[in-house]
């Protein structure tokens, strides 16, 4: 009987396991939950940067008796039924244990995998023999595969146990895969639980999964999950006791209202199996595209959004907004051209089977109107700073002059003008910004006979504009946004 709770091992954060302490720490962790009643471990040798299977060892020394220990080995990596057993060994002496007692081929993607994996002298019969050596009790598979190419190994019937992500996310694709796991009589873990963190991020979205008595979405969604009589365990990843307390308090009663919480979810979130959970295997683009990055984003634009971007309330510039937010720092876009060689390598592996090619495409339409490439934006900064000036300004001296002054140099160096900086806030009035450029009262325009002054400012631009105009009718002044463009940072 496997805890309804089981302890996944790749959540360990790197700043933590790069000590000794905090591997130590780690492992107490491990003990924590055994104590607390969790008997079911995940593990494979890559997981938590490689520190995964020592903190498993030192905390297998504190816990009595022997709880369930998974490994994993992948097909990409031992290829052979070779590989496999001494993958296996290497991984039972690191952690110290005499078996396993669910070895998992790990991150089944298709049946063209599997196939590799069944194939004579391959994977699968390594593990069989290191089963028939006493390493391994019994035999399983991770999938990340289609709920159809899932519900086909499963009925290929050779393993006794599968590890599958399934959660408010996902539930309608895969439950023919839950369904015939059961069937099947299969043991299921359950992985990913809480969507790769979406569902706790999105908390108010998730809502209608949330019954009167439920402490908070991630309750809700662990309870969600496990009134289905096939899973046998859901892999929480945790990083500290408070987490691990509230999952196990979450899973330590019975669920009396299973019915009405299908029923609920069912209704409500039938919608939300289109995310990107982050799991990163699209990555290794040969364009170079960062894959899970953009698709991770794309998911703000698949959350319906009352956030307005600032003052702006088209519906499809907020859509724009909150993808451009939520890259902002990850990736930069050079030009609007879409590099996608529509290779359809990304979609194969991910393990959402999401439509990422046409989300890409998208998403560089997006960039071409919002004026979001470095080279668009160079092209604005050259036609609104034309080199025939010799004196600019801008307005307000905030983060927006401060970025756009950074961002002209470096697309296009050292200004060839004099510059000057407004803003209407008398207390900055002499301050400097970055650069030494002192920071002006909105009065001196006029006198100082500026050739342009261009306003950076995203929020009130249309305010600006409509002030310095009136207010000084003769002077050049030019807008840096126009209508079509999200904000230059956010
Ligand atoms: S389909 Fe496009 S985004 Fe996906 S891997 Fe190929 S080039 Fe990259
Ligand atoms: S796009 Fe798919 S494979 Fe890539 S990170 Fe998202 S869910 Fe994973």
């Amino acid at each position: 009987m496997v805890s309804a709770v089981g302890m996944g091992a790749n959540r360990f954060k790197h700043e933590i396991i790069s000590t000794p302490e905090g591997v130590e720490r780690c492992a107490q962790l491990v003990v924590e939950a055994a104590a607390l009643g969790v008997n079911f471990f995940d593990s494979a040798a890559a997981y938590s940067g490689g520190k995964c299977e020592e903190i498993l060892r030192l905390a297998l020394r504190q816990i009595a008796g022997k709880p369930y220990i998974c490994g994993k080995s992948s097909s990409h990596q031992e290829k052979t039924r070779d590989a496999v057993q001494r993958h296996i060994e290497r991984s039972l002496k690191n952690i110290g244990i005499d078996y396993f007692d669910f070895y998992y081929m790990w991150s089944v993607k298709s049946i063209g995998q599997y196939q590799e994996i069944m194939a004579t002298g391959g994977p699968y019969e390594g593990v069989v023999a290191a089963k028939e050596r006493g390493l391994v009790k019994h035999i399983c598979f991770s999938s990340h595969a289609s709920a159809q190419d899932t519900v086909q190994i499963i009925e290929d019937g050779a393993f006794e146990g599968v590890l599958l992500s399934y959660s408010l996310l996902n539930f309608r694709e895969n439950n023919i895969a839950l369904e015939t796991a059961e069937r099947s009589g299969l043991g299921v873990a359950v992985m990913n639980p809480l969507g790769g963190g979406i569902i706790p991020q999105n908390a108010e979205l998730f809502k209608p999964a949330v019954l009167n008595d439920d402490i908070g979405i991630s309750d809700a969604a662990l309870k969600f999950i496990y009134v289905h009589t096939a899973v046998s365990t859901i892999l929480c990843g945790v990083e500290n006791e408070l987490e691990l307390a509230a999952n196990v308090k979450s899973l330590s009663v019975m669920d009396q209202k299973a019915g009405i919480r299908q029923t609920y979810v069912t209704a409500n979130l039938g919608a939300f199996s289109e995310f990107c959970t982050g799991c990163g295997y699209c990555n290794g683009c040969p364009a170079g595209i960062k894959v899970s990055a953009l698709m991770t984003a794309f998911n703000q634009t698949r959350f319906k959004s009352d956030t307005f971007i600032y003052n702006r309330t088209s519906t499809e510039l907020i859509k724009q907004g909150n993808f451009f937010r939520a890259i902002e720092g990850h990736t930069e876009f050079e030009n609007s051209v879409n590099p996608c060689l529509n290779c359809g390598k990304c979609e194969k592996v991910c393990t959402q089977r999401l439509p990422i090619i046409d989300r890409i495409s998208e998403i560089y339409r997006w960039v071409e109107v919002s004026c979001a490439s470095l080279f668009d934006r160079k092209k604005r900064l050259e036609s609104l700073l034309s080199n025939q000036y010799s004196r600019v300004g801008f307005y307000t001296a905030g983060g927006y002059t401060d970025f756009i002054i950074k961002l002209y140099k470096r697309l296009l160096g050292d200004f060839s003008f004099e510059v000057y900086v407004f803003d209407s806030n008398p207390l900055r009035w002499g301050g400097e910004l970055s650069g030494g450029i002192f920071i002006r009262n909105p009065e001196e325009i006029p006198g100082l006979n500026l050739d342009v002054v261009l306003i950076s400012n995203y929020v009130y631009s249309d305010q600006i504009y409509e002030d310095l105009t009136v207010r000084f009718p003769t002077v050049n002044v030019q807008r840096l946004h126009t209508d079509n463009d999200v904000p230059w940072i956010f």
